[in-house]
C-alpha cells in the first residue's frame, strides 16, 4: 500500500547523499519534495504541516554527530518524526484488573469489523485468552452468520441471539454476552457491533448506547484503508459520535494510498492498535509505529 511513497521519500532522501553539508536552502528543498511525496499519499494535510515544521526544525538545527553524515542525520530525523505521527509507542491492549475485559468494534459496515473479530479472536488465544465474541451486528442480514463462521475458524465461542426473535436489541444482547462470559469463564468479550455505509446518526446513536451499557475497556474503531480522506472524517465522526480508544486499520493489503489512515492517529489523538492485511485470520498484527516507519522508509 506504501510503495509509492515509500519509492518517493527514498529517491529524495538518497538525494542528500554524498552532500558534506545541508545548507538551509538544502534542506528546504527536501521538505518540499516530502510535503508533495506525503501529500499524493493522502496524508492529511494537518498531520503534513505538522511532521514538515518538525522535521524543518530538526534538521537545521541537527545535532553534530560523529557517528551520522548529514544526510544519515536528516534520514533519522524523518524517521523519528514518521515513528511520532503513527503514535511513538506500541500501544498494547488495556486488560481490565477484574475479568472480562471487554473490547468492543466500532465502524461503516464494509470496513471489516467481522472479519477483524475473528482474527482478534484468534489473535487472543494464542495469547492465551479464552475469548468469547458477542453478535451485536443486528442490522446487516447475515452477519450474526457470518461472526459464527469467522467464530468456528478461529476456534473460539460466539454468543448471538436466538434466531426468530425479530431483530433483537443489541445493548440487551451486549449485557447477556458478558453476563455468559462471566457464566462460562471466558477473560475477554469482543463485542461485534452494526455499521452503515455512511455517517449514520442511528448508528452512531446505537454504539454509544452499547458503549455506555457495557463500558468496555477497549473501543477500537476499525476503518478501511483504502477509502483515502474519508478515513480522516469518519474517524472524527466516530470520535465525537461514540468515542474510541483505539484504531484498527484494516485492507493495507489494498493498492490505495494509504496516507489518509497513517494520519487518524495524529487527527484523533488515539493510536493505531492493530492492523490487518488481507481477508485471512493470520493476515492480522499488532501494529507497530517504528516497523511501519521503516517499512515506508525502505
Ligand atoms: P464489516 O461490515 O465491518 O463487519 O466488514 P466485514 O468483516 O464483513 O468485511 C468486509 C469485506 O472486507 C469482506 O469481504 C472481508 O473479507 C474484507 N476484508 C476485511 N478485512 C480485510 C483486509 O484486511 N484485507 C482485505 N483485502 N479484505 C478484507
Amino acid at each position: 500500500m506504501f510503495d509509492t511513497l515509500s519509492d518517493r521519500l527514498t529517491s529524495v532522501l538518497q538525494n542528500l547523499r554524498g552532500k558534506g553539508r545541508l545548507s538551509d536552502a538544502d534542506i528546504d528543498a527536501t521538505c518540499r519534495e516530502i510535503r508533495i511525496a506525503l501529500l499524493e499519499a493522502d496524508v492529511a494535510l494537518p498531520v503534513v504541516r505538522a511532521f514538515i515544521a518538525g522535521v524543518k526544525q530538526r534538521a537545521k538545527g541537527a545535532e553534530v554527530s560523529q557517528a551520522l553524515n548529514p544526510a544519515q542525520q536528516v534520514v533519522k530525523i524523518v524517521n523519528e518524526e514518521l515513528i511520532g505521527i503513527l503514535g511513538g509507542e506500541t500501544r498494547r491492549l488495556n486488560l481490565a484488573k477484574n475479568p472480562p475485559t471487554v473490547i468492543m468494534l466500532a465502524g461503516l459496515q464494509g470496513a471489516g469489523k467481522t472479519t477483524l473479530a475473528g482474527k482478534l479472536a484468534k489473535w487472543l488465544r494464542g495469547q492465551g485468552h479464552a475469548p468469547l465474541l458477542v453478535a451485536c451486528d443486528l442490522q446487516r442480514p447475515n452477519a450474526v452468520t457470518q461472526l459464527q463462521v469467522v467464530g468456528q475458524r478461529a476456534g473460539v465461542a460466539v454468543f448471538a441471539p436466538e434466531p426468530g426473535n425479530g431483530v433483537g436489541d443489541p445493548v440487551d444482547v451486549a449485557r447477556r454476552g458478558i453476563d455468559e462470559a462471566r457464566r462460562a469463564q471466558h477473560d475477554v468479550v469482543v463485542v461485534d457491533t452494526a455499521g452503515r455505509l455512511g455517517i449514520d446518526e442511528e448508528m452512531m446513536r446505537q454504539a454509544a448506547d452499547i458503549r455506555q451499557a457495557v463500558q468496555p475497556d477497549e473501543v477500537l474503531f476499525v476503518v478501511d484503508a483504502m477509502i483515502g480522506q474519508d478515513a480522516v472524517t469518519t474517524a472524527e465522526a466516530f470520535r465525537d459520535g461514540v468515542g474510541f480508544t483505539g484504531v484498527v486499520l484494516t485492507k493495507l493489503d489494498g493498492d490505495a494510498r494509504g496516507g489518509a489512515a497513517l494520519s487518524v492517529r495524529q487527527v484523533t489523538g488515539q493510536p493505531i492498535m492493530f492492523a490487518s492485511n488481507g481477508e485471512k485470520l493470520e493476515d492480522f498484527d499488532v501494529f507497530h509505529p517504528d516497523r511501519m516507519a521503516s517499512r515506508i522508509l525502505g
